[in-house]
This record gives structure tokens, sequence and C-alpha cells, in this order.
């Protein structure tokens, strides 16, 4: 899901935590962490497409899905059972539950959007499969290979 759609969810969400709970830790997190978790994606871009990508590139890339393989480092449900575990052992600290809360609505947000199945948003799953993008990203496959011509270095 692009940038701007994530950035107005995240903050309609920490909107309505701060007028329920009254804290700013638990509205500011979410809202960042709902942002920053697709940071992951320069480690994609940068792996596959070296440093010298222009930002307007890079989200050409990233919303026409150029990638063979694909990492999400910071996108996987593992993440939000150990985030869990944290926010519950600290008694619901407001910056790790928020963080939670913020990763939780993206990782909804972009399955829904761009997966057929929950277990691409599952890193384990993601790398029982090499990280291939074409066996992780089905749905986006038309996307990929719309007018682009371009066949995956990984076929033989
Ligand atoms: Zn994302």
């Amino acid at each position: 899901m692009k940038l701007q759609y994530h950035t107005a969810f995240s903050a309609v969400i920490a909107g309505i935590l701060y007028m329920t709970f009254k804290s700013w830790g638990l509205a500011a997190a979410c809202f960042i962490s709902g942002i920053v978790i697709d940071l992951d994606h320069i480690i994609d871009v940068v792996r596959e497409h070296g440093w010298s990508v222009k930002t307007k590139e890079f989200f050409r890339i990233c919303h026409t899905a150029q990638f063979d393989r694909i990492f999400l480092l910071w996108h996987g449900w593992e993440w939000l059972v150990i985030c869990a575990i944290a926010a519950w052992a600290t008694e619901w600290n407001p910056w790790i539950t928020g963080t939670l809360i913020g990763i939780t609505f993206h990782m909804i947000l972009d399955s829904y959007q761009n997966s057929l199945n929950l277990r691409t948003y599952s890193l384990i799953w993601r790398w029982k499969n090499d990280f291939v993008f074409d066996v992780v990203f089905p749905k986006l496959l038309p996307v990929k290979y719309k007018n682009h011509n371009r066949s995956s270095k990984l076929e033989k």
C-alpha cells in the first residue's frame, strides 16, 4: 500500500487512540510505527537495484514490484507476537503498545491489498520459500510484469 494511505490511516488510528486514552505516547508510537515499518523496503531496493536509486525511482520500483527476491524484514506476523509479548510484559507500556497497534493495522492493510493468503507476511514462510518474490507475492505478478517485459533473474 502506498505511503500516503498508510500515513492517513495511521493518523486516523492515532487520533482515535488519543481521544480514547489521552496518551500522546500511545498515539505517537502508533502513528510513527505505522509508517516507519515501510523503511525495510530500502533494504530490498538497495539489495536488488544498488545505492544509486533516487527517490522517484525508489517508489516506482516499490509500486511496480520490481524484485526478484523480497525480505521485507519488518513485515512479519512474528514481530507482532514479539511486540504483543513485550507490551504485556511491560504492563502495556504506551510506546510499545502503540507500536503494536500501528504495525498491526499496517500489516492488515498490506495483507488485504497485496496478498492472497496470510502466509505472505510470515517471515518464516517467506524464508522457507527462499524469499522468491513470484512465489510469496503471486497477487502482485500482474503489477510486476505489466508494461515491464521483465523476466526474473531467478528463472532458468
Ligand atoms: Zn508495508
